[in-house]
Formats: C-alpha cells, structure tokens, sequence
C-alpha cells in the first residue's frame, strides 16, 4: 500500500503543480485561489529564495539560477518534449507487455492505433511551421484575416521583425519571430501553436487524453479481472464491501501488478488534465479566439468596467490605406465597428469611422470578428482558407 500511496500523492502533487503553474494566469482564474497559489509560485516563492540567497551566496546563486532560468524560460529547447515523450513511452513498456498477449486481434488493432496517435500528433506539431511570418509571405498571412479595429488595427509594425503585423498575428518572443494568428508557445511541442499548427495541436490533445483514457480502462479492466478471480463477488464500485475492504482490495490488487497498477494509477490523475486542456482549447474555437486573445479580451472586460471604452460605426464602403491593409482578405466578413480605449474616460478624439461614440460596458455589447460559429470556427482550423496568390 506505501509504495502505490506514494505514487499517487507524488502524481496529484505534479498534476496540481502543473495545474497551478500554466492555468493560474488564466483571465477566468486570475482571482480565484489557484491564481493566488500561481502567483505564490511564480512571484512570491523566487522572491524569497533570492532575499535568502542574497544573505548566503551575496546572490550568486541566484544569478546562476536566473541565467538557467532565463534560458530554459526565453530559447526554444527540447527538455519539456523530451520529458513528455518519455512519460509516454516508459509508461507504455511498463503495460503493453503485460496486457498484450491478453487482448482480443481488435483491442490489439485499437491498441496499436492508439499508441501511434500522439507520437504521429506530437511530431507534426512539433515540426511543422506554425505560421512564421517573413517578408515572402508577409502578404499571404496579411490577407488571411481582416483587422478587426477593435484589437487589432491596421499600421503597426513588429518592432523587430518591421514588418506591419497581420491581424491576430504576435511576436512569439522564444521562437523570435512573428507568427500568423498566434495563439501561445507550447512548451511540450517546443514550438509555437498558430495558424498553421493549430490543428496538429488539437489533434495532439485529443490523441493523448484518449491514449491516457483508454490504459484507465484497459488496466481497470484487466485489475478487476484479477481481484474477481480471487473474490467473485467483488466489483469495480466496491458494492457489498465497506469502505476500507475497498480501499485494502483495490491497494492489494495494484500492488500485484505494481507496474500496471502504477500506470493506471498515473493516467487516471492525468487524464482530468488533459482532457481539460482540450476542454479549454475546444472552447477558444466555439469562441472564435485564441489564448492570446482570450487575455486580450479580458483586459477590454476590465477597462469597459471602468467605463474607458467607446465604439463607433464603421462605413462599409470605407476607402482601405493599402499601405496598411490588404485590399482583400479570404475571411467572409469585414469590421463594421470601430473600438477604441481612452485614458480620461472621454469620448476618443479619433476622427475615424462614424456616428456618435458609445461607452461599451460589456464584452458582449461588440462584436467578435473572428467568431463565424462553432462550425466554422472549428473549419477555419481544420481546412485551410484558400489564400490570395
Ligand atoms: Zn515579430
Ligand atoms: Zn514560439
């Protein structure tokens, strides 16, 4: 029982870490106990080991730390691709000897599918160019999307690639480049997800949390088997058993088959993880946005709160600067509002568009330009938009 204890308490404390870590800073839990915890994390914690450090090493250490860190956080490297594959991987050599030669021809089909997906998902994510913008396709990325004159306007340049950045594009600041409708720098693919990619991450998400699902149901399976072949009346729900029986038949059963049991145990804490994650992104598509978006979106919120936000008609038969917009764009529809932010809380003085200015109070008072609905969202990931030539 200690040992498998162990490895859950040890595989809850990293899925909740990691929960904290990289959702913490999500705009819908920045004022909810995991933001707190994320900033505990990632502000309060380096501030107190570096007034410690300071006192022991007169900041040395620190220095080091913070060079590493800066490192691993700023440049493009493998280590967290690398970690991920080999969980991956030793998690399936620790399983598929055992329970293989017990499968039926089709759950070893299945099996075998299964198993392909996230490696097949996980290297066109990683490989493939996920929408880096250079002075070539500058044009091609610029007709892709409108500017929607609300984040995105038209006439601002990258600061260091100079070129005018295309609507929903952002500078990625590890991979150093800009890159065509942005939407964050994923770690465990070592590369950005974007225009280009986005769907191979979808893909690699949907694949994992299914892989991770289908070893909880495959080893349940196969520890049930065994404990019923010892207690027939016993079953997965533990009907007829109090509580602690429980607990003791299924500690008993994963100490058995520890490498089984052990894995089945991982996945079944992670499979929430990764399920959420995809949760999260399926959402971002039924919205029409990205993750950078999405916190774009949420700082609009906190100053329509504050009544600093305006908007105003667009014409629809408005002259376009072509020194600062394309002409043409292969997205079905064009801004027909204007929205500005201002410091004083004052109407902008902006002569552009027209009409009276109106204070927006609420997100839901503007439109999203880049949300067509769900289906064809979801198809402007999936199926590339023909683009201008
Ligand atoms: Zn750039
Ligand atoms: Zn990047």
């Amino acid at each position: 029982m200690g040992l498998i204890r162990n490895i859950a308490i040890v595989s809850l404390t990293i899925s909740f870490i990691t929960f904290v870590a990289f959702f913490g800073r999500l705009p819908a839990l920045r004022n909810t106990p995991i933001g707190a915890l994320n900033r505990v994390l990632w502000v309060h914690t380096p501030r107190g080991l570096q007034a410690v450090d300071a006192r022991l090493t007169n900041g040395r250490t620190s220095a080091l730390v913070v060079r590493l860190a800066n490192h691993l956080w700023n440049d493009r490297h493998p280590i967290v691709m690398i970690f991920f594959i080999l969980l991956l991987s030793v998690s399936e050599i620790m399983i598929v000897p055992q329970a293989w030669p017990e499968l039926s021809t089709s759950y070893k089909a299945i099996s075998t599918v299964l198993i392909i997906l996230p490696y097949v998902f996980l290297y066109a994510s990683a490989a493939s160019d996920p929408g880096y913008i250079s002075p070539e396709n500058h044009s091609q990325h610029l007709s892709l999307y409108p500017y929607d004159f609300t984040i995105y306007h038209p006439g601002q340049p990258c600061r260091t690639c100079r070129l005018l950045k295309p609507a929903r594009s952002k500078h990625c600041s590890i991979c150093k480049r800009c890159i065509s409708k942005m939407d964050h720098h994923c770690i465990f693919i070592n590369n950005c997800v974007g225009y280009q990619n986005q769907h191979w991450f979808l893909l690699l998400l949907f694949a994992t949390a299914t892989v991770i699902s289908y070893a909880v149901f495959i080893g349940s399976t196969f520890l049930s088997t065994m404990v019923k072949s010892n207690i027939p009346r016993w079953n997965i729900l533990g009907k007829g058993f109090t509580w602690s029986e429980h607990v003791y038949i299924l500690g008993w059963a994963l100490q058995e088959r520890t490498r089984m049991g052990a894995v089945t145990l991982l996945c079944a804490l992670t499979a929430p993880l990764v399920w959420g994650l995809l949760g999260y992104h399926t959402y971002l598509v039924w919205a029409g946005t990205t993750t950078n978006e999405s916190m774009k979106w949420s700082d609009w919120q906190a100053e329509m709160c504050d009544g600093f936000v305006f908007k105003r008609s667009l014409p629809k038969d408005r002259r376009k600067d072509p020194r600062n917009e394309p002409e043409w764009t292969s997205w079905p529809v064009e801004s027909e509002q204007v929205v500005l932010r201002t410091d004083d809380g004052l109407p902008p003085a902006e002569n552009f568009g027209m009409g009276e200015w109106v204070r927006v109070w609420k997100l839901t008072n503007i439109e999203n330009l880049y949300d067509l609905g769900f289906k064809d969202n979801l198809k402007d990931v999936f199926w590339r938009r023909p683009r201008e030539s």
